[in-house]
C-alpha cells in the first residue's frame, strides 16, 4: 500500500481519505505551505482516491433577481450600497428561467444555480415562484441549487419539497475577517442557515472568496469552519474576488495564482469526499492555470452563455470556450444527479 506521511504526523493511506471535522489551524497552515508542487502531488492523490479525475460539473447559475440588495457586503455588485452600475432588476419570469436552463442543458451543464440578491428569504409571492422554478428545473431532469440569502427551517423545509438539490450559503472568510467586509448581518447567522439546511435532505454547498484582504490563517479559519459541518458540504465553493468598480474591494490587488493553486489543494485534501468548485474569478485564469486547479482536485465549475454573466458584473467563461479546454484536458461533464459513495470517516 502506498502511504505518503505528511508535516506533523499527518498521515493519508492512498487506500482510504480520512473525513475529519477536527482540523486544528496549525495542521491547516502545514498542508496550506507545504511546497506546492508537492501540494498539489498530495491533493491529486487525494482526489484520485474520491473522484473520477477525468469529470468536470459543470454549473450555470442564473441571476433570477438582481441588484438592490440591503447588505453591504463589501464586495458585491448586487448590494444597493455601492454605485456598480448594476440595475436592479425584479424577479425573472420562469418562462425565461426555463429557457436558459434548457439551453445550460443543452451545453452539457448538470446543475443549475438560482441566484437572487436577497438579504434572506421572505415568505409571499416572490418565494412560491422561486419554489415554481426548482420544480420544472428539478423536472427537466438537472439539479438545482439556490443561492437566496437566509432561510428559516419551515423555506428550507419548502426547497427540500419542490426537489432542491442543494442550497449555497458562503461564509465567505474567517469569523473574524467577516465584520471587517459585512456589517449588516453576523457570521453566525450564515451558520444558522447552514444548520437548516443540513435538518433536510437538501445538501450543502458553502465556500468563501479569497482576495479579500485576508490572510492566510483567515482562509484556513474559513476551511476549519466549514470541516465542522457534519457531514461536510457536499460542494465547497472558492471564489477569486472579482473586482467590482464602485465597491470598497474594487481595487484590491489581484490574488496570485499560487494563493489560488494552495486554497484549492487544501481544501481537496480538507474535503475529500466533497465537490471543489472553482467559481468566480475563474475567467481571469490562463487555461494552464485552471488545469493546475483542477489537477489539485477542483472538480466543478460554472460556465455561461456569452451574454450572460456568472453574477452581474462578475463575468465567467462560455459554454464554448469550457468546451474545448475540457476537450483540450480530455475531461468529459458529469453527469446530473452522479450518486457519493460511502467513505471511511475518521
Ligand atoms: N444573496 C445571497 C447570499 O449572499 O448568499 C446569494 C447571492 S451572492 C451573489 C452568492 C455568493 O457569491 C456570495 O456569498 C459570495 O461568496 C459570491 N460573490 C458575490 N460577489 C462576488 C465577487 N465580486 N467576487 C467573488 N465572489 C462573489
Ligand atoms: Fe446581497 Fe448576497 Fe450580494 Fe451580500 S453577497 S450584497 S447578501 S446579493
Amino acid at each position: 500500500m502506498v502511504s505518503y506521511h505528511w508535516p506533523r504526523g499527518l498521515y493519508l493511506s492512498m487506500n482510504s481519505a480520512l473525513i475529519r471535522h477536527d482540523w486544528s489551524l496549525p495542521e491547516l497552515r502545514a498542508i496550506h505551505d507545504m511546497p506546492v508542487l508537492d501540494l498539489v502531488f498530495q491533493a491529486a492523490a487525494v482526489h484520485r482516491v474520491n473522484h473520477d479525475p477525468l469529470e468536470m460539473q459543470v454549473c450555470k447559475l442564473i441571476s433570477i433577481k438582481t441588484g438592490a440588495c440591503p447588505e453591504d457586503c463589501a464586495y458585491c455588485a448586487q448590494s444597493s450600497r455601492y454605485t456598480t452600475g448594476v440595475a436592479p432588476e425584479r424577479l425573472m419570469e420562469k418562462e425565461k428561467v426555463i429557457e436558459i436552463a434548457a439551453r445550460a442543458k443543452a451545453s452539457g451543464v448538470s446543475r443549475v444555480c438560482l441566484g437572487a440578491a436577497w438579504r434572506e428569504v421572505k415568505d409571499n409571492v416572490q418565494f412560491d415562484r422561486v419554489l415554481d422554478m426548482v420544480k420544472d428545473v428539478t423536472d427537466m431532469g438537472m439539479e438545482v441549487c439556490c443561492t437566496l440569502g437566509m432561510l428559516t427551517e419551515d423555506q428550507a423545509r419548502k426547497l427540500e419539497h419542490a426537489g432542491l438539490h442543494a442550497y449555497n450559503h458562503n461564509v465567505d472568510s474567517s469569523a473574524e475577517f467577516y465584520e471587517t467586509i459585512i456589517t449588516s448581518r453576523r457570521y453566525e447567522d450564515r451558520l444558522n442557515t447552514l444548520q437548516t439546511v443540513r435538518k433536510t435532505s437538501v445538501t450543502v454547498c458553502s465556500g468563501g472568496i479569497i482576495g479579500l484582504g485576508e490572510t492566510v490563517d483567515d482562509r484556513m479559519k474559513m476551511l476549519q469552519t466549514l470541516a465542522q459541518i457534519r457531514p461536510h458540504p457536499e460542494s465547497v465553493p472558492i471564489n477569486i474576488l472579482s473586482k467590482v468598480p464602485g465597491t470598497p474591494l474594487g481595487e484590491n490587488l489581484d490574488v496570485p495564482i499560487w494563493d489560488v493553486v494552495r486554497m484549492i489543494a487544501t481544501a481537496r485534501i480538507v474535503f475529500p469526499r466533497s465537490d471543489i468548485r472553482l467559481t468566480a474569478g475563474r475567467a481571469r485564469l490562463e487555461e494552464t492555470e485552471q488545469a493546475l486547479c483542477f489537477l489539485a482536485g477542483a472538480n466543478s465549475i460554472f460556465s455561461s452563455e456569452t451574454e450572460f454573466m456568472l453574477t452581474k458584473a462578475v463575468p465567467s467563461p462560455s459554454y464554448d470556450a469550457d468546451a474545448e479546454l475540457l476537450k483540450t484536458l480530455g475531461l468529459r461533464m458529469r453527469e446530473p444527479f452522479k450518486p457519493r459513495d460511502t467513505v471511511v470517516a475518521a
